[in-house]
């Protein structure tokens, strides 16, 4: 059937008023296309077929609407993939059945047309395209901001302050995804997800700033800029803001800025990794996987410090005895496996906080956190049952370890290394006295802990002992010790302490102050 220009060659009854009809028809400026309650094509004009050649080869009466429209997509959206076609349909459905426009458009050719619809009391409709190339067309004042925007790389859509869509440059969004730009346009109430919103769920992927977008109750420009990961791998960054009293919402493909940032951020990740497996590395034995001197004097001094804030600590060195034999009756590879074996062993039996690491050959350090030296004995004969209760098999052999351990407390009155020599100087003490056994420095040795002398009584003894031999009374003693004291380093309690534990250091300590003391006397007597 050859389309028709004229009202009156029509071949179906005018489903409206016929000269209102007559007259829309021969508006030569518009194409205006006539459709039933059913949605089918059931009038249009010579104008019609000039804006949508596509369909003159299809278009009759009766035709439904969506076969209009098919055509019309693939010309107008070539890039877009065709799963997207079907939700493009349904939408172009839902808006030629809701929406009256008037809704301006560019067509791929680059014209541009706004469409206004007319419902009919019938339910029949009446469309009606003007070409408005000239007011937004190339060299038009209103072509200079829309023909910008069909070049950039960016999106834009305007809504009134009713949410309705005014515009959209077209191309944008079909070279990105078509169903969007097809859907409803009423951007409104975003948390009720209307048919534009609900687009969204099957373009984008879920993420914190696509729920906040959905969760957002209001109608209004989104307070920040929010960046949506679309399902086909693109980022896309989406800010608003108001716009004569609605919103224009601008896009911008940032994939390519994401794609750099993820791939620096999991580069940064990696490096994390790595980093904290060459720290892990630096810090454990590569044999036994137990920490290693490093960390064990990394421990020391975190024990340390516990000591200074009052918890008691000890320190041990164990070393397996006749270790050598087990090398030389099974070999090199054998002694390993019982090293490594023995690690595990010791591990389980472990308290927990302690740490054990090994130093040497078979030769580990033991820090006890939070033990006196008798705890820590106990735990280390816990650790030498633990160790030599089993049999080590090595191959169809075995062979019974037992280990020697030398214990000493970690104390305020001296550095740990000097702690440590005592532990060793116990270690060999223990091997020495026939081995398999455990043994702590000297009770003698450990000084007494600063906690047990009030620190009244050794200001009072002190200041009795400088009276003593300085044969200055208190008050002037204290006026002259006073006046020096800034001058000298501070003599901490725990020296205090340790001065009157023993009357060796004691000494030491009075001669110092005494020629502080003299010294300050000698300078107040010069003039
Ligand atoms: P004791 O300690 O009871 O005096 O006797 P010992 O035989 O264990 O003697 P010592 O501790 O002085 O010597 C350690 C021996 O342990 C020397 C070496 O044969 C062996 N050894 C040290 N490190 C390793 C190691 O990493 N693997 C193996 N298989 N053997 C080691
Ligand atoms: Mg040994
Ligand atoms: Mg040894």
């Amino acid at each position: 059937m050859e389309p028709t220009q004229d009202f009156a060659d029509l071949q179906h009854p005018a489903p409206l008023d016929t000269a209102l009809a007559t007259l829309l028809m021969q508006h030569g400026a518009s194409a205006v296309c006539i459709y039933d309650a059913q949605d089918r094509v059931i009038r249009w004009n010579a104008r019609y077929l000039e804006f949508f050649p596509e369909v003159k080869s299809i278009i009759r009466v009766g035709l439904p609407f969506i076969e209009t429209v098919k055509p019309f997509l693939a010309v107008q959206h070539p890039q877009a993939p065709a799963h997207e076609f079907p939700a493009a349909i349904d939408s172009a459905i839902h808006r030629h059945r809701t929406d009256e426009g008037p809704l301006r458009y560019q067509r791929a050719d680059g014209r541009w047309v706004e469409l206004r619809m007319f419902p009919q009391p019938d339910g029949s409709r009446i469309k009606l395209w003007q070409d408005v190339t000239a007011e937004l067309g190339p060299g038009t004042d209103g072509s200079q901001l829309l023909g910008l925007m069909t070049v950039v790389n960016v999106g834009l859509t305007l809504h009134d302050a009713d949410g309705k869509l005014l515009y959209i440059n077209s191309r944008f969004f079909s070279e990105n995804f078509l169903g969007l730009i097809t859907a409803g346009p009423d951007i409104k109430l975003r948390h009720e997800r209307g048919d534009y919103w609900r687009r969204f769920e099957e373009i984008f992927e879920e993420s914190p700033d696509y729920s906040a977008l959905r969760t957002d109750s209001g109608y209004g420009p989104l307070k920040t800029p929010v960046i949506l990961r679309a399902k086909t791998g693109k980022f896309y960054r989406i800010q608003e803001q108001l716009w004569n009293d609605g919103i224009a919402s601008v896009w911008t493909n940032v994939t390519e800025l994401m794609t750099r940032e993820n791939a620096l951020k999991s580069a940064h990740a990696e490096l994390m990794v790595l980093n904290n497996r060459l720290l892990d590395m630096a810090e454990h034995d590569a044999l036994t996987g137990m920490p290693n001197r490093r960390r064990f004097n990394a421990a020391l001094a975190e024990a340390q410090a516990l000591v200074r804030n009052g918890a008691p600590c000890a320190v041990g060195l164990l070393d397996l005895d006749h270790f050598k034999s087990v090398n030389d009756r099974f070999g090199h590879e054998a002694g390993d496996a019982v090293l490594v074996e023995m690690a595990k062993r010791l591990n389980v039996a472990m308290e927990p906080g302690d740490v054990l690491a090994r130093l040497g050959g078979e030769e580990f350090g033991i820090i006890f956190r939070r033990a006196t030296l008798p705890e820590a004995t106990a735990a280390a004969h816990k650790l030498n049952a633990a160790l030599s209760r089993q049999a080590f098999a090595i191959g169809s052999a075995s062979v019974t370890l037992t280990c020697s351990i030398g214990l000493a407390a970690l104390t305020v009155l001296r550095e740990p290394t000097v702690s440590l020599r005592q532990a060793d100087m116990a270690l060999y003490e223990a091997k020495n006295a026939g081995r398999n056994r455990v043994l702590a420095e000297r009770s003698a040795e450990v000084a007494a802990p600063p906690d047990a002398l009030e620190e009244q009584d050794i200001g009072t003894e002190l200041v009795a002992a400088l009276q003593e031999d300085s044969g200055l009374d208190a008050a002037q003693l204290r006026a002259k010790y006073e006046n020096a004291h800034g001058e000298h380093p501070t003599i901490t309690r725990e020296m205090w302490a340790r001065a009157l534990a023993e009357r060796r250091t004691l000494d030491h300590y009075w001669g110092w102050v005494d020629y502080r003391v003299s010294l300050a006397l000698d300078e107040a007597e010069t003039p």
